[in-house]
């Protein structure tokens, strides 16, 4: 079986790496638009304690000690200089993206996939899709044209806010959500440590506030002015950190009622974007490409692992589209109950979710019925 994976992020790395443990004769190479450091993003959270997890990617990784990833086990909303503090329920995984990256690719290498760098494939440009048995399309938010496939176009829905992911070396031990009422209107801060020297700081705010605080013609230095000083009292004088790549934008949720046409199949965002505030992303990567990975493990014959990994794959990403929509909206309508306390405002957060069924139940069962296959 010859395989083309599309783009070397978490869903393409992990895809690759765990196929090839149980195909070793397989041939599969990963390409990849961007150079070998292009890496953009900072911290993410994930699931659980490696290796114990299976929906953490450093479960896989013989040297997930290596990461210095940071674990989480309490929630502290702020609002209002109120904290607000709660169980996260389950222990967090906090893992810097480009390390994490970083590992499964030298994973990948280890197990003799190769890897093209700066090499960005779009159909009609390079991409010879009868050279392959399967292309597996794990390109993610850059899915959001149909060059590869007419029929596997996206449905693409902009989100009302617009957010900026930063970095900052202020260490935020706990999972925080940290809303700041100005006279532009509501800021909102989603950080936690994923290394011992930084943490993610993830800020939005409405269309109408960021033009308000005009943020649209500031320059990135004087942006980070700006929201370093929003933010002083949390940040205690430390800056927040941009990296490029990374600009003010509207999330992007893309969304597949197919995963396959013919023998292109999509995995990770490029299948199902989820909004950053329930941090799942990441885990639904690694789940989707698990799930692929048992189909083709089940099926002798293509069409049929197809059609069984699309019949299952398709309801959960629902499911994730689903909780994921409500917690966006959630944090759309924020500024409606800036009158809350700050315990009113962290329990009204706990319940945004509550009349869907949960989504890490769902995801245990997917990735035990996946993960059930022999390693050869
Ligand atoms: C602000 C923010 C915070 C987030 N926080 C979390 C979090 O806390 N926890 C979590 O789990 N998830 C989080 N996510 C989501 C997470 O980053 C993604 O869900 C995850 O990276 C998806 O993995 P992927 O491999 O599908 O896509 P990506 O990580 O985007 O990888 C896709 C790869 O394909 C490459 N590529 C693109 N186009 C082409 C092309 N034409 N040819 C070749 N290669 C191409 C890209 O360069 C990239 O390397 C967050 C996202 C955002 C925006």
């Amino acid at each position: 079986m010859k395989i083309l994976v599309v783009g070397a992020g978490p869903a393409g790395l992990m895809f690759a790496s765990q196929l090839k443990k149980i195909k070793q004769d397989w041939d599969i190479a990963i390409v990849e638009k961007n150079t070998v450091d292009e890496i953009v993003g900072w911290g993410v959270v994930l699931p659980g304690r490696a290796p114990q997890h299976p929906a953490n990617p450093l479960s896989y990784l013989s040297n997930y000690e290596e990461i210095d990833a940071q674990y989480i086990d309490e929630f502290c909303l702020v609002h209002q200089g109120e904290h607000a503090k709660a169980s996260t329920g389950i222990t967090l995984c906090g893992a810097e993206r480009r390390a994490l990256v970083g590992a499964l690719r030298a994973l990948c290498s280890d197990l003799h996939i190769p890897i093209s760098y700066s090499s960005p494939l779009f159909d009609g440009e390079g991409l010879d899709t009868e050279a392959y048995d399967l292309i597996v399309i794990a390109n993610g938010i850059n899915n959001i044209s149909n060059h590869f496939n007419e029929a596997l176009t996206p449905d693409v829905e902009f989100g009302k806010n617009r957010y900026m992911w930063y970095g900052t070396p202020q260490i935020f031990d706990s999972m925080n959500l940290i809303f700041k009422a100005t006279e532009h209107g509501v800021f909102i801060a989603h950080a936690y440590k994923y290394s011992s020297t930084m943490s993610t700081f993830v800020v939005e705010c409405s269309e109408e506030t960021y033009h308000a605080a005009g943020i649209e013609s500031l320059t990135d230095e004087e942006a980070k002015v700006l929201i370093a000083n929003i933010f002083s009292a949390e940040l205690e004088q430390q800056a927040v950190v941009v990296q490029p790549g990374l600009q003010w934008r509207n999330f992007v949720t893309l969304s597949h009622k197919k995963a396959y046409e013919g023998h292109l199949v999509l995995i990770g965002d490029a299948l199902q974007t989820g909004h950053f505030s329930i941090g799942h992303g990441t885990t639904m990567a690694v789940v989707a490409a698990q799930m692929l990975v048992k189909a083709l493990y089940d099926h002798d014959v293509l069409d049929s692992a197809l059609e069984d990994f699309n019949e299952k794959v398709i309801p959960l990403m629902q499911l994730f589209s689903g909780h994921a929509g409500i917690s966006r909206t959630w944090f759309e309508t924020a500024a409606e109950r800036m009158d809350l306390s700050a315990g009113e405002l962290a329990k009204s957060f706990a319940e945004r979710r509550e009349q869907l069924p949960p989504l890490p139940a769902a995801l245990a069962q997917a990735l035990g019925a996946a993960l059930s296959r022999k390693e050869a």
